[in-house]
């Protein structure tokens, strides 16, 4: 699905050409109209793309060959740098890749029980600044456009199931749960992660696509007006109060509001039976309470759920402890008693520095620290084309 403003009509273009890799169908249509050609070379060139892992338009042996020289002239195919890999010793694997301007961001690939989930990010550096997440420590620099987005999927799959997307079993899942905030940087999330449900790209179920978010309350109402992707909420704490200091953003959208426009996601999806996956990062002493669960237990009561148990994971700076393994069971163990589904997320890829919230990728300029959080402030996205739901 194409959103109707261009999000990334200004950095999809370097070097003045046209970069193919992060438009979804819609605009490839419109891109291959312009140019006099029929509708079917968008999906034709999806395909070379995403399914085949082809960036050489001379290798596009399906297209003429006027428009392949055509091609070569206006546009291309073009891919964040690779920096550097790190493989951990339980099989996670970390990609540092470099964005235009030289920032690079962070994409892990977890292997785990047949699956295999690939986390991407969505900006460089976060502007929210969540008192425990190390990426917020980094500032915010910039969004990622749609084809540094969807360009991690392809780094991945290439990587691990070269020209075969589709047959692929090492990446099975994907996850926005990298750095930034997807829904601060809408337009370009929706086209990469329509992208990644693509048929004619990488043709994930929308039930293994999940954007995960803080909480933009208002960018989440519009949400389902252009996606079906999974839906995962960063709670972590039953009350406005204990929220208010763990995610700044609580101060704006508050639980109730937050839950609401969730809520109202679900309801717009066809198939009934989905749930949102609500992530609680427990933090020694701080959130890991039996009081906290059994709060959590009545606050989530109306929200059709599972919960996912993250414990904290230290890094350089941070005063916060991880949760202990008792308190963390016992706090499962009260969802289980309520009968919610709740599931421990065991840490990975910690010796290669990437686990949850570890993530910092290396942020130049970050002289832009929660600019956009200050001086644009969240009621631009209420301005702009919200839709009530
Ligand atoms: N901004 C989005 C996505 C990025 S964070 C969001 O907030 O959902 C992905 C998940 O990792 C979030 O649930 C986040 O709260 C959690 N997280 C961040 N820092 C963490 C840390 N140090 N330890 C454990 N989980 C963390």
């Amino acid at each position: 699905m194409a959103t109707s403003s261009a999000g990334d009509s200004k950095s999809a273009v370097s070097n003045s050409r046209a970069n193919l890799l992060g438009l979804g169908e819609q605009r490839l249509v419109e891109f291959f109209e312009a140019l006099g050609e029929k509708k079917f070379r968008a999906r034709q060139v999806m395909k070379w793309i995403h399914v085949r892992g082809v960036t050489d338009f001379n290798e596009m042996t399906d297209l003429s060959k006027p428009l392949r020289e055509r091609l070569n002239q206006i546009a291309e195919v073009h891919l964040p740098e690779v920096v550097s890999r790190s493989d951990s010793k339980d099989g996670t694997i970390k990609w540092l890749i470099k964005t235009r301007g030289g920032s690079c961001v962070e994409a892990v690939y977890i292997p785990e029980n047949g699956r295999g989930t690939l986390c991407v990010s969505s900006q460089i550096g976060c502007s929210l600044d969540c008192s425990f997440c190390a990426t917020g420590k980094q500032g915010f620099n910039r969004d990622l456009d749609a084809a540094e987005i969807v360009g991690q999927v392809w780094i991945a799959v290439q990587a691990l199931a070269p020209g075969r997307a589709h047959n692929d079993r090492a990446v099975t899942n994907v996850v926005l749960m990298g750095m930034g905030e997807p829904l601060l940087n809408f337009d370009n999330v929706v086209e990469a992660v329509n992208l990644m449900m693509h048929d004619c790209a990488y043709g994930y179920s929308k039930r293994r696509v999940t954007l995960s978010t803080a909480g933009v309350v208002p960018a989440l109402n519009k949400l389902g007006d252009v996606t079906d992707v999974s839906l995962a909420v960063s709670l972590h704490a039953p009350n406005d109060a204990l929220r208010n200091q763990l995610v700044p953003l609580n101060k704006k959208y508050p639980i109730s509001a937050l839950l609401d426009s969730a809520r109202s996601y679900l309801e717009k999806l066809p198939d009934q039976r989905r749930k949102i996956t609500i992530e609680y990062t427990l933090i020694d002493q701080v959130n890991d309470r039996q009081e906290h669960a059994l709060e959590l237990v009545e606050l989530l009561s109306t929200t059709p759920c599972k919960i996912n148990l993250i414990p904290f994971n230290p890094f350089p700076g941070s005063n916060y402890r991880r949760v202990s393994n008792n308190a963390m069971y016992r706090f499962r163990d009260i969802l289980h008693e309520a009968g919610y589904t709740a599931t421990v997320r065991t840490t990975r890829g910690d010796d290669i520095a990437a686990a949850c919230g570890q993530l910092a990728g290396e942020v130049n300029d970050r002289t832009r620290r929660n600019e956009r959080y200050r001086a644009e402030s969240f009621d631009n996205l209420q301005v702009v084309n919200i839709t009530p739901s």
